[in-house]
């Protein structure tokens, strides 16, 4: 299959079953932005859930927080997103279109024209805040989700006084004005981050990093990446930001190439030295209690996109195969990132006496698990073909037998599995375990 294909592929999918539209489609959409639809939203969910569960809910190093998104905008001051949060941008002279520089050549790539200068482009979205509109209303839709970490660093402390190595993490939506959204969700201008701030003595970070490093590769298979399908980039000395002395790019072969999926970096005492003084209030902590000597912790910063993450499972769950001597397109997600965990089938829609059990047991199961679908259009091959296109693990029939017309078969139902196709029975009070 050509890798564009793949990835015209995905999208058409996503868009036709669910998961994710273009931004205000109705109106012709807007540029680097997307909706999340029924399926996308159970599936972003699940990863988001089971990062929360995995790197706050699980330890007991880390705490969560949840910040605003509008903030003084002296914080973007201090950590020199106003100054420096740019990308270099380079406009057509004919035709005007406006590129990032580092994304093109020589000259213009949709008319052949030549480049003016290369200038710097703020990527932050300026607003304003109350009514009068001067400088001193300005705020900025924030860029990135550690800022908010940073800024609630002493309040955590004098509420909690956690001792070090400690963490502080944040889900939230970031804002970048984008020169070049593309690639479907992979760069757009409003996205979500799962970000980290891991506090430790300045002396230990080689340590922490390494942590970090392999907890990042298990969570990789945790959300069923293709296997050897994340690769590490060791960000060279003159690439790295001035204060980081080891950063690496996980990079994850997407259709349209190798990118960055998520980036791991050791910031030193950056950014609490810059908020420290930004704000004129001490952002440090006693590390001997004995002496009450004190330091300004080091930080370690796994950071994690959330829609990237949602394409990369996507990409690595896109499978076309033959089953039946048919071809058909399946999601193979992971059990834990199935939106839909089980669907559930009435053999026939028009038997009074099978949808009601199949009532019964769908009820019965989506007390207990949420991401059950009842499903009872069509014939059940097409049931099967739309749900296996949604990455359903498992389709549940009821069929004359549950009802007892074979009686050994009584309150038993057929269980197919996607990958395989396999079909088997099982008793209903077995069904949960399966699932
Ligand atoms: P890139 O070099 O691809 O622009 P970056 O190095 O600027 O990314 P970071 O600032 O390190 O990205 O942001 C952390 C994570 O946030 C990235 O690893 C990525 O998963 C996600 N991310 C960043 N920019 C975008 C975007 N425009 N759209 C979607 N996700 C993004």
């Amino acid at each position: 299959m050509a890798e564009d294909n793949l990835m015209e592929k995905i999208v058409s999918l996503c868009k036709r079953r669910g998961f994710i539209y273009p931004g205000s489609d109705i109106y012709g959409g807007l540029a680097g932005t997307f909706d999340y639809g029924p399926l996308g939203v159970e599936l972003k969910n699940n990863v988001k859930q089971l990062w929360w569960k995995t790197f706050v809910q699980e330890r007991d190093d880390m705490c969560g927080v949840d910040a605003a998104i509008l903030m003084n905008p002296r914080v973007w001051e201090a950590s020199g997103h106003v100054g420096g949060f740019s990308d270099p941008l380079v406009e057509c002279k004919k035709c005007k279109r406006r590129f990032r520089a580092d994304h093109v050549g020589e000259t213009c790539p949709e008319c052949g024209g030549t480049f003016g200068e290369v200038r710097q482009f703020n990527m932050m979205f300026k607003t304003q805040i109350g009514a009068t509109e001067d400088a001193s209303s300005v705020s900025y839709l924030r860029p990135e989700t550690a800022g908010g970490i940073f800024v609630n660093f002493k309040n955590v402390i004098d509420s909690f006084h956690p001792k070090l190595p400690f963490g502080m993490a944040q889900i939230g939506k970031a804002f970048r004005n984008e020169i070049a959204p593309r690639d479907f969700v992979f760069r757009s201008r409003e996205f979500e981050q799962m970000e980290i701030e891991y506090f430790v003595k300045p002396t230990e970070w080689e340590g922490a990093f390494e942590e970090w490093r392999l907890a990042m590769h298990a969570w990789n298979d945790a959300i069923g990446l293709r296997s050897g399908g994340v690769y590490e980039l060791e960000v060279a000395d003159g690439d790295r930001a001035h204060y980081s002395k080891r950063t690496i790019d996980f990079e994850f072969d997407f259709p349209f190439g190798r990118k960055e999926l998520y980036g791991l970096a050791y910031r030193g005492d950056f950014d609490l030295s810059a908020h420290a003084s930004g704000s004129g209030q001490e952002l440090s902590m006693i590390v001997d209690d004995q002496t009450g000597e004190k330091v300004v912790p080091h930080v370690i910063e796994p950071s994690f996109g959330v829609d990237r993450t949602v394409l990369a499972i996507l990409a690595s769950a896109y499978t076309e195969d033959e089953l039946g001597g048919e071809t058909r397109t399946y999601l193979k997600f992971n059990k834990t990132m199935a939106p839909i965990k089980a669907a559930v089938f009435p053999l026939l829609k028009n038997k009074p006496e099978l949808v009601a059990k199949a009532r019964e047991v769908y009820l019965m199961l989506k007390k207990q698990v949420p991401q059950i679908m009842w499903d009872d259009n069509g014939n059940i091959g097409k049931r099967y073909r739309r749900q296996d296109e949604i990455g359903t693990p498992l389709c549940i029939t009821i069929d004359f037998d549950t009802l007892g017309e074979k009686p050994e078969l009584k309150d038993t139902v057929t269980l197919r599995n996607r990958d395989t196709g396999e079909q088997e029975r099982v008793a209903i009070p077995d069904l949960l375990s399966r699932i």
